[in-house]
């Protein structure tokens, strides 16, 4: 296997079997960041592994909340009672495979009923996969999901959500609109981030939040001055 991965036995909370995951270890080279987070390694791309599946019993979910069970989890096993499984997912994994693992935790997330800030995690890393193979209408599909949850996650969750601020949430969503065409709503979310006397406290994502600010005003004169009068 690929020096960068790793293997290790984890056991699944839904069947309580042990099985093998692949794990990315942690040296690899940043090439670069985009404005919504997805970062780029010059060895492999990490949200190839971010999803773990049970060869056992099929269920999958991110890394991160594995081990916990979903609040609605015996509708999961309910699903997965006599099914038939035949699913092997450690070792290195193809882009494709790596989309129907997210697909799956996307799947069982929604019927585990799991926070509606993890399903928008998981819709926006699915986003990722489809930026990276150039396949921008089924990346702006998952990016509208992504924003449906995280929305969702804005009313209903108390911060940090996973390690995201109330203005890092709301700077991400700008941009994710931004990035699906809704630049009067990413405009509105932006200069209420930008005119907060909070938000400055935050440096980074009040500097990234101006810039986009900056940016799609920009965007818009141009557009404005192209347009036949
Ligand atoms: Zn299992």
């Amino acid at each position: 296997m690929n020096d960068l991965l790793y293997t290790v036995n984890k056991q699944c909370p839904l069947c309580q079997k042990m099985f093998t995951v692949t794990k990315v270890r942690n040296k690899l080279q940043m090439v670069k960041q985009d404005s919504d987070f997805c970062t780029t390694y010059q060895e492999l791309n990490p949200y190839y592994y971010t999803v773990w599946v049970c060869n056992h019993c099929g269920y999958a979910a991110q890394d991160t909340y594995f081990a916990d069970l979903p609040p609605a989890a015996q509708q999961v096993k309910n699903f997965l009672k006599d099914k038939k499984v035949n699913v092997n997912f450690s070792g290195p994994r193809t882009s494709e495979q790596a989309i129907d693992t997210i697909k799956l935790a996307i799947y069982f997330g929604g019927l585990g009923q799991i926070q509606a800030s993890r399903l928008g995690g998981l819709y926006i890393k699915l986003a990722w996969l489809y930026r990276e193979k150039q396949d921008q209408e089924s990346e702006h599909k998952a990016l509208k999901m992504a924003q449906r949850y995280y929305e969702e996650a804005l009313e209903k969750e108390n911060f940090p959500i996973g390690n995201m601020s109330q203005y890092t949430l709301e700077y991400l969503m700008a941009d994710l609109m931004n990035r699906t065409g809704d630049t009067e709503e990413a405009t509105r979310r932006l200069s209420r981030i930008v005119n907060n006397h909070q938000a400055r406290l935050e440096k980074r994502i009040f500097e990234m939040a101006k810039e986009l600010w900056y940016q799609i005003r920009q965007q818009n004169n141009e557009e404005d001055t192209q347009a036949p009068v």
